[in-house]
């Protein structure tokens, strides 16, 4: 990992693959990550938030993206849409049991087990819903981008009965499976590993909340 200094900005390098991660951003701290196939001019957005300088920056600082991926419907998750349309042109793809987007705006769908190349970078689609109905984390060699899924420290927000149940299902199912060193890149907040939230959630096992229970989780309290 390298860390550069002149803006929110993280990068990781992967065999071929570079994540550039652009954040914190806006009010509500969101992260963007874009993409690349360092060997060909090819790269992939991953969420439009605030802020529009820095994010459309990195946009062209990195170039070459080609496709935009929403991990979820929120809002705070596509503020900067019509500037990041515009400066790319690209085509927006979302999860394909996702809600609330205007149909105007989704490109294409993505299924669970899908492949997205960006040059000859592979990232695979992993359908985690509980946050969401059609959120969706990203796999990318040894990391995985997880949208608001799973954060440093928990998971992420759930908002009716059952949600809480379905988030840590799709937690335990798709996330925790992936090597223990593979690195959680979240649409909110600093990052975390799978190692870190395996241990995160045995603590929670320990001391859950009662069933029925939504809203936010931490593992430890
Ligand atoms: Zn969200």
């Amino acid at each position: 990992m390298t860390t550069t200094a002149r803006a929110p900005i993280e990068v990781y390098e992967d065999g071929e693959a570079r994540i550039v991660k652009v954040g914190p951003m806006g009010p509500y701290g969101n992260n963007a990550y874009i993409v690349r196939d360092t060997s060909a001019h090819a790269g992939l957005l991953i969420d439009m938030p605030l802020e529009e300088a820095p994010l459309l920056a990195a946009i062209t600082a990195e170039g070459g993206v080609q496709t935009i991926v929403a991990s979820h419907w929120h809002l705070d998750h596509w503020a900067t849409y019509d500037a990041v349309r515009a400066a790319t042109g690209a085509p927006v793809l979302v999860g394909d049991a996702e809600i609330n987007i205007p149909e105007e705006r989704i490109d294409g769908r993505l299924r669970d087990g899908a492949e997205v190349r960006v040059g000859g970078v592979r990232i695979e689609v992993l359908h985690t819903p509980g946050h969401t109905p059609g959120s969706i984390s990203l796999r990318v060699g040894q990391a995985v981008i997880t949208g608001d899924t799973l954060f440093n420290g928990g998971p992420g927000r759930t908002f009716d009965f059952g949600d809480l149940e379905t988030i840590l299902a799709s937690i335990d199912a798709r996330l925790l499976p992936l090597p223990p060193g593979t690195v959680v890149l979240p649409g909110h907040g600093v990052n975390t590993s799978i190692a870190e939230a395996r241990t995160g959630r045995d603590a929670y096992r320990r001391h859950p909340r009662p069933p029925g229970f939504f809203g936010d989780v931490e593992w430890r309290r």
